[in-house]
């Protein structure tokens, strides 16, 4: 077989990451092999889409239903003016493929449910929940949970935003840390620089779990307040009971 080994303009493409120390050309080649996916193509997950895309995550699955809105621009950074009305994942891929020619884009412009998920994000070794509505987010957790898949979750609202990395059956599971449904108010309010700060939060956290890293914040709901600048680290436990994950 083969060695897999990067090429010259790889090789200068990730330079300024790979002489982080520990990461190497042997971190490289791990994200490179990789498949993520994308759970809505918005606020969270056009900054998640742009970093994975630039640190050269080799496959990534986009996944949203929706058209680019005007009321969108705030915040959902890979997209302008022009480009509303267009369908937000074929925009997204495009333009993710003019920032990285060498990764496999997959865009699926469909909504996210029990039936159809396992043939929108197929043999991921991640997921990342971008998502803004409680429900959507419960068929992520549902799928993580019986293909035993990691599952990302992030949200933000005005100010301020969460992080929780679970990975089954180690973690609790989202409906551990939310026995009762969430009802966001919709439209949801949020500062776009907000989502900018999580979806780059999601965007390392993916990178250093793809990279291999042992000490990540699993099972611990990270919760960012970005007007006093400050993050907290609640260990979540699985619930007993749980009526998601302690079948
Ligand atoms: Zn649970």
């Amino acid at each position: 077989m083969n060695e897999i080994t990067l090429s010259p303009d790889e090789k200068l493409r990730y330079n300024r990451q790979m002489i982080i120390d520990g990461w190497g050309e042997t971190g490289q080649l791990r994200l490179s092999s990789a498949h993520v996916g994308i759970a809505g193509v918005g606020g969270l997950g056009a900054p998640v889409a742009l970093y994975l895309a630039a640190a050269g995550i080799g496959e990534l699955t986009l996944c949203d239903n929706e058209q680019i809105d005007l009321t969108n621009l705030n915040r959902q950074v890979l997209y302008d003016s022009r480009e509303v009305g267009e369908s937000k994942v074929a925009t997204a891929a495009r333009k993710l493929h003019h920032l990285n020619p060498g990764i496999i884009l997959k865009q699926r412009h469909e909504t996210i449910c029990d039936d159809s998920i396992a043939t929108i994000f197929p043999r991921c070794n991640l997921i990342i929940d971008c998502l803004d509505n409680f429900e959507t987010r419960l068929v992520l957790n549902r799928f993580s949970l019986a293909q035993q898949i990691p599952l990302l979750h992030g949200g933000v609202r005005e100010y301020f935003g969460e992080l929780l990395f679970l990975q089954p059956p180690d973690t609790a599971c989202l409906r551990c840390c939310y026995p009762k449904d969430v009802i966001q108010p919709m439209p949801v309010p949020v500062c776009g620089a907000v989502a900018g700060v999580l979806g780059s939060m999601q965007a390392l956290m993916a990178i250093r779990y793809l990279l291999g890293d042992q000490k990540l914040v699993a099972g611990k709901m990270i919760q960012v307040d970005l007007v006093s600048m400050s993050t907290d680290a609640v260990a979540v436990d699985k619930r007993m009971g749980c009526c998601e994950c302690d079948l």
